[in-house]
């Protein structure tokens, strides 16, 4: 079922197009730096420990333990019928995850919780590196260091055919879906005067949606498109001026500044050489 976008070519090239124009309406791979937002990266940064010292313990955990929230097709999801790239667990950022570790040398361990345990996660050091479709924030960067950016997508407004709301404005005094913590609530928070809905999944936020209890539904671009796949009255809205761009990295924690230099230059490499948007086709043609 189809509406407005192709949604399975959506995040690949439909996008990767509008990333090029700077617009990206539904999301792609950051092959540079994006316009917004600032993320301090130590990509370049001299290695952490005084050169006196010899590599120290090691920059490296034993193994990557990976906070993900598997809720957020297409970067990590678990699927059903098995076949996933990690067993249960499928995504963009779950194969992204297993090239790094590869790159690291690493295992991976996958600990999937609810999006706002990410960062405590992380910061209790119950996890070495998060990874959800996370998008690099003022607020999360006191918490938490960011790799460079792998991603680029922009908040989507989901509504249901002969709905009038028709951009931002129009979401005033209606009952908005959106997921605790994420940018879309972040962002309709700082708006005001909009009914939040607050949900912990975005495909319960959608279904709600269709089933005409709330008006509308904001969430990032690419996963909307996936939660629309199906649905054939719902259509999403990915060009409205109030969102801005947001960058997807991995988030570790912070004052390791050595570790952060190694994903960086693993991530960037997969980046570069164009597997991340090898595993975004790849996972659209298994969605
Ligand atoms: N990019 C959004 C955020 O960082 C949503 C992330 C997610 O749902 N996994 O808040």
């Amino acid at each position: 079922m189809k509406r407005k976008l192709s949604t399975a070519k959506c995040t690949l090239i439909t996008a990767f197009l509008l990333l090029l124009l700077l617009t990206a309406a539904c999301g792609a791979p950051a092959a540079a730096p994006p316009a917004s937002p600032p993320a301090e990266q130590p990509a370049d940064a001299e290695p952490a420990g005084d050169s006196g010292e010899p590599d120290g313990p090691s920059a490296l955990p034993e193994k990557l333990i990976v906070a993900t929230n598997a809720e957020f097709p297409p970067f990590e999801f678990i699927t059903e019928q098995g076949g996933g790239a990690l067993g249960e667990y499928d995504g963009v950022d779950i194969m992204l995850v297993q090239a790094l570790a590869a790159e690291l040398g690493l295992e991976v361990e996958i600990s999937n919780m609810d999006f706002d345990a990410i960062i405590p996660a992380i910061v209790s050091g119950k996890a070495n590196i998060g990874i959800a479709g996370m998008t690099v924030t003022e607020e999360r960067l006191t918490n938490v260091d960011f790799s460079v950016p792998y991603w680029v997508a922009v908040q989507s407004i989901i509504v249901p055919s002969g709905s009038d709301i028709a951009g931002v404005d129009d979401l005033q005094g209606k009952k908005v879906g959106i997921i605790t913590g994420f940018t879309g609530d972040i962002a309709l928070s700082a708006i005001g005067g909009i009914d939040l809905q607050h949900y912990k999944k975005g495909v319960d936020a959608v279904m709600d949606l269709n089933n005409g209890r709330i008006d509308a539904v904001v969430i990032d671009s690419p996963t909307a498109h996936k939660l629309i796949a199906g649905f054939a009255d719902l259509s999403a809205i990915d060009d409205d001026p109030a969102f801005e761009l947001e960058s997807y990295a991995i988030c570790v924690a912070k004052g390791n500044e050595e570790f952060v230099a190694k994903i960086n230059e693993a991530l960037q490499k997969l980046i570069d050489d164009g597997a991340i948007e090898a595993f975004a086709a790849e996972v659209d043609a298994r969605l």
